[in-house]
């Protein structure tokens, strides 16, 4: 595991916006790329999560899920 960079590139690579957990809420925001900004401000339900699927996962070696939830990388 390693923390992830709140960068530009990482926020093109993430993707939280196909995920069935991404809600109205969190797009409203243009929420994404928790990993690494840490926890969503909206109220999540875990309908599911695509984390093991993005590049950034294996880039940086991520084995958790719902960041959104639970908050960035550390
Ligand atoms: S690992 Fe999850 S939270 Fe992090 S950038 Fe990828 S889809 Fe978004
Ligand atoms: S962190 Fe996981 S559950 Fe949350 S929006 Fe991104 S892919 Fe979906």
């Amino acid at each position: 595991m390693a923390k992830v960079p709140d960068t530009k590139e990482n926020l093109m690579k993430c993707v939280c916006g196909g995920c069935p957990s991404h809600d109205q809420c969190m797009k409203d925001k243009m929420e994404g790329l928790f990993c690494a900004r840490g926890k969503s401000t909206c109220p999540v339900t875990r309908n599911g999560c695509i984390c093991g699927g993005c590049p950034l996962a294996s880039e940086f070696d991520l084995d958790a899920l719902y960041y959104c939830e639970t908050g960035a990388e550390e």
